[in-house]
């Protein structure tokens, strides 16, 4: 199967990669949505809501705080690290990425499209200055939350919070990548969140192919030109090896 998805990024460019949860699950960051996911274990609305962290920032920090650490403690897998490669290799357009982590620019990536923000800087809702991870980082040391050093606001980690709004240039940019990919690769997405689940059909809707590598089933499955029901980190290296 690597073989043939070797096969379409080499005769179907420039390739454009989608990643999601799936993609760092084998960093160890827990998904959002499976059984163990992280919803499963705390209620979203309670802690990933723009309403919840209005009302409580301090109560949704004690649930970021720790999940902050972790991704900041999780290095990247062999899967960042293949598509990574295929980029200098010239094969990868770009990675647009559901994911908050910093995995793909860790692991060396250098086009990547947050499109749903990342932890790489918050926010002070009441001031609106901006702060870097390691300063963040440095204000969660000294307290529950941190805490605005200019005005005492407590700050927003720039991730998209349900009932947020995407950022517009990373959702204009994905769009516009995923009409002009000969293939969009899907990686670690079960392409249920919109409206980045709409990728495929922008690009199959262009005269491009779209080939998934998840575990476990999509809703694009159907139209998908290859499927593989794997670990991306076992996949993509191959991919890379079959390319080189
Ligand atoms: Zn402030």
């Amino acid at each position: 199967m690597s073989a043939e998805l070797a096969e379409l990024i080499r005769d179907r460019q420039p390739c454009v990669v989608l990643t999601g949860a799936g993609v760092s699950t084998e960093s160890g960051i827990p998904d959002f949505r499976s059984p163990t996911g992280l919803w499963a274990q705390v209620d979203p609305m309670e802690y990933g809501s723009i309403e919840a962290f209005r009302r409580d920032p301090v109560k949704v920090w004690s649930f970021y705080k720790p999940r902050v650490k972790m991704l900041t403690e999780a290095e990247p897998n062999a899967a960042h690290q293949a598509l990574a490669e295929l980029e200098r290799n010239g094969l990868v357009q770009a990675v647009v990425t559901q994911n908050i982590d910093l995995l793909h620019e860790r692991a060396g990536s250098k086009d990547v499209v947050e499109v749903h923000g990342s932890i790489r800087t918050a926010t002070c809702p009441g001031c609106g200055e901006r702060y870097p991870l390691e300063r963040v980082l440095e204000l969660l040391a000294e307290a529950d939350a941190p805490v605005c050093p200019a005005c005492g606001g407590i700050l927003k980690p720039d991730v998209v919070f349900f009932g947020e709004l995407l950022p517009r240039v990373a959702i204009d940019r994905a769009f516009e990548l995923a009409r002009g990919a000969g293939l969009l690769l899907v990686v670690g997405s079960a392409l249920e969140v919109y409206p980045i689940a709409g990728l495929p059909l922008e690009t199959t809707g262009a005269g491009g192919e779209v080939a998934i590598v998840n575990r476990g089933s999509t809703a694009f499955d159907d139209q998908a030109s290859l499927r593989i029901d794997g670990s991306a980190g076992e996949v993509l290296p191959a991919v890379v090896a079959a390319l080189s």
